[in-house]
């Protein structure tokens, strides 16, 4: 199975990946976590694309899409793909599907996680992660463990923010969002394949939804 995890900046789509990684041994393809490997291990593409992260912007289609391409073609055996936070524009959701098609594969269902922008920007400044395994922590509902041991991977690690979780950069994200990303759902919901679920609440509870949205 083949799914889109499609939402604004801190709907939650990378949680509720990992735990789709976990109960169905399927691969979590997050363009954004791909394209922070790139930064940090210095590469030309990584140098390339950090200033417009930082800002909040959408790097180049051709970029993620380049990304994508990459991983679907080297294939393997698991239960499918979760692409998270991609695509993020009309053209890169007709690249993923030309992709597909030539993988000889398709799209099963595009869950749209929706949650509303007073609690997207609570979660997003108050959000850090595991440095080792990135675990999410959130200084309101999941501090950081008092003893420095993070309570997925069980090592003594380093709790990292994003450069671009801020309220400045926030602010160009969910415009970006709005302008470039929404038009997408309208894409989706005419081909068939769109489920909404509400992204708030008890991370286990928006897990249930998704899991009845792709019954
Ligand atoms: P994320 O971790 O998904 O919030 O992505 C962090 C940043 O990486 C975004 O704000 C963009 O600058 C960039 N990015 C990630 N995925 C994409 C994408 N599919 N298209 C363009 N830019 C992306």
């Amino acid at each position: 199975m083949n799914i889109i995890l499609l939402g604004p900046p801190g709907a939650g789509k990378g949680t509720q990946a990992r735990l789709l990684v976990e109960d169905r041994n399927m691969v979590q393809l997050s363009t954004g976590d791909m394209l922070r490997e790139a930064r940090s291990s210095g590469t030309e593409m990584g140098k390339k694309v950090a200033a417009v992260m930082d800002a909040g912007n959408l790097v180049t289609d051709e970029i993620v899409i380049g990304l994508i391409r990459e991983k679907l073609e080297a294939g393997g055996d698991h239960g499918g793909f979760i692409f998270d936070g991609f695509p993020r524009t009309l053209a890169q959701a007709d690249a993923l599907g030309n992709l597909l098609e030539e993988e000889g594969q398709a799209l099963d269902a595009v869950v749209e996680m929706q949650v509303d922008d007073d609690e997207l920007v609570s979660r997003i400044t108050a959000r850090s992660t595991c440095a080792n395994c990135g675990e999410v922590y959130n200084d309101l509902t999941k501090p950081i463990p008092a003893d420095g041991v993070c309570t997925s991977c069980g090592k003594k690690a380093e709790f990292k923010r994003r450069a671009d979780d801020n309220e400045e950069s926030l602010k160009t994200r969910l415009l970006a969002y709005y302008k470039q990303t929404s038009p997408l759902l309208g894409y989706y919901y005419a081909k068939g394949d769109l489920k909404t679920v509400n992204g708030l609440g008890e991370i286990g509870e928006v897990a249930g939804a998704i899991k009845s949205a792709l019954a």
